[in-house]
């Protein structure tokens, strides 16, 4: 389905208006497809990664809904948007905030390491939308300090995320505090056999979109795998920031350790880079979020979790050090990049001990990473082992991965 303006979308002239002064042309595909079927109540369950314009897709359909039910003062909460992490909950609230202003619809969140007392007041206000995650939203429950008894509309955003992290006890026991009779709407970047059943549970007769082909990547963004050794990992990046200019960048590192060593060692070499995990305190993340989205880091090394949610519209490149542990991560790092069609590069550094995660991406994308050297840093190929006995085991062995590499040295001649 192909919606050509948001005009033939049922919004109210206020939403259009919204629109019209984001400078928002057309609806996105997600938001094409989306917005029609929660304006008529459905149930929906959206195959969606980040940068498709989902959160406008689920937030202006809920907005127009409220704004069409009769209003009770004090307010009760009628919708709640689940999501994993408090940076996630933080850009959710700004979007609601950006696409409400001027209907009269007001909306918090709340979220797990600050002060639960600010966030007891702001709900006493009396809110229409909640943006929480569970965590946090279940304390302020056992308080008495909400009620979801007036809920009407249920969004689980980035739900694969919530499952990853463990979530499904939080969520069981939310359920048993929200009413039974309700619009559910679920968006997730992939899918799993336990988001399945998720959903088997939440949804009632859902109908289902898939903006992109499950668990494919936006597009927009080209990705490059790099053969380096381990020790040249470092001067590789260095390389890629100072020299290629490819910043500002999000590197991913798979530890918070090798995040913080990372940007220690970029800051040695000159390059302005900052850290950003969850070792950091909310407001030190909230400072280094600022500061990268403001342009002044060259780069932001982050890890999985921590970088789940940064809405960083301008950023062009994703490096990652090495491939994730699971391969769904890589589908969320490189989506950090090509948002709101920007074009994206996604470099990831790749060892030959890294193999098997290669392997492991390459089957949730159903595709090929060609690996190519990057002139200048191509991998040694003297260090290999002393030649073992000819036919041995780990002869072969040497014998398949000297020949893999070697057969990567057509793809050198690729220029930048
Ligand atoms: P999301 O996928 O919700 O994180 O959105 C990604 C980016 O796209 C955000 O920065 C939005 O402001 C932007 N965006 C969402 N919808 C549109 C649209 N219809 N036209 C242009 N930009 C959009």
């Amino acid at each position: 389905m192909s919606t050509a303006s948001f005009a033939e979308l049922a919004l109210s002239p206020r939403l259009q208006q919204t629109l019209t002064e984001l400078g928002y042309a057309a609806p996105t595909p997600v938001q094409a497809s989306a917005i029609p079927v929660i304006l008529a109540g459905r149930d929906l369950m959206a195959g969606a990664q980040t940068g498709t314009g989902k959160t406008a897709a689920f937030v202006l359909p809920l907005l127009e809904q409220l704004l069409q039910q009769p209003q009770a003062e004090p307010r009760p909460i009628r919708a709640l948007v689940l999501v994993p992490t408090r940076e996630l909950a933080v850009q959710v609230a700004e979007s609601v905030a950006r696409y409400g202003q001027g209907t009269g619809l007001t909306s918090t969140q709340v979220y797990g390491g600050v002060s639960i007392a600010a966030q007891v007041e702001a709900l006493q206000a009396g809110v229409d939308i909640l943006i929480a995650t569970p965590g946090r939203l279940l304390d302020h429950l056992r308080q008495g300090a909400l009620s979801l008894a007036a809920l009407r509309h249920l969004v689980f955003d980035e739900a694969d995320r919530m499952l990853d992290m463990g979530f499904m006890d939080e969520i069981k026991a939310l359920l048993k505090q929200i009413p039974a009779d309700r619009q559910t709407l679920l968006f997730s970047a992939t899918c799993d056999d336990n988001l399945f059943a998720l959903c088997k549970v939440l949804l009632r007769d859902p109908a289902l979109i898939e903006v992109a082909p499950r668990n494919t990547t936006a597009a927009e963004v080209e990705q490059r795998v790099y053969t380096v050794d381990s020790d040249r990992k470092l001067a590789l990046v260095e390389h890629m920031l100072k020299v290629k200019g490819w910043a500002p960048a999000l590197i991913f590192s798979r530890t918070r350790q090798g995040a913080d060593k990372l940007a220690q060692q970029l800051g040695k070499a000159g390059i302005n880079a900052l850290a950003f995990h969850g070792d950091l305190s909310q407001s030190a993340r909230e400072k280094v979020l600022l500061e990268f989205r403001a342009g002044t880091l060259q780069a932001l090394v982050a890890t999985d979790v921590a970088a789940r949610g940064l809405d960083i519209t301008d950023l062009n490149y994703v490096i990652n050090l090495e491939f994730p542990f699971v391969a769904e991560d890589y589908v969320h790092r490189i989506g950090r990049t090509g948002r709101a069609g920007n074009k994206g590069l996604a470099i990831t550094l790749f060892s030959p001990e890294d193999a098997p995660l290669l392997e492991k991406v390459e089957a949730v994308l159903d595709t090929r990473l060609p690996q190519q050297w990057f002139p200048g840093f191509e991998p040694d190929l003297t260090r290999f082992e002393p030649e073992p006995r000819r036919n041995s085991k780990a002869a072969q062995k040497q014998r398949a991965r000297k020949q893999a590499l070697a057969g990567n040295k057509g793809g050198k001649g690729r220029k930048h």
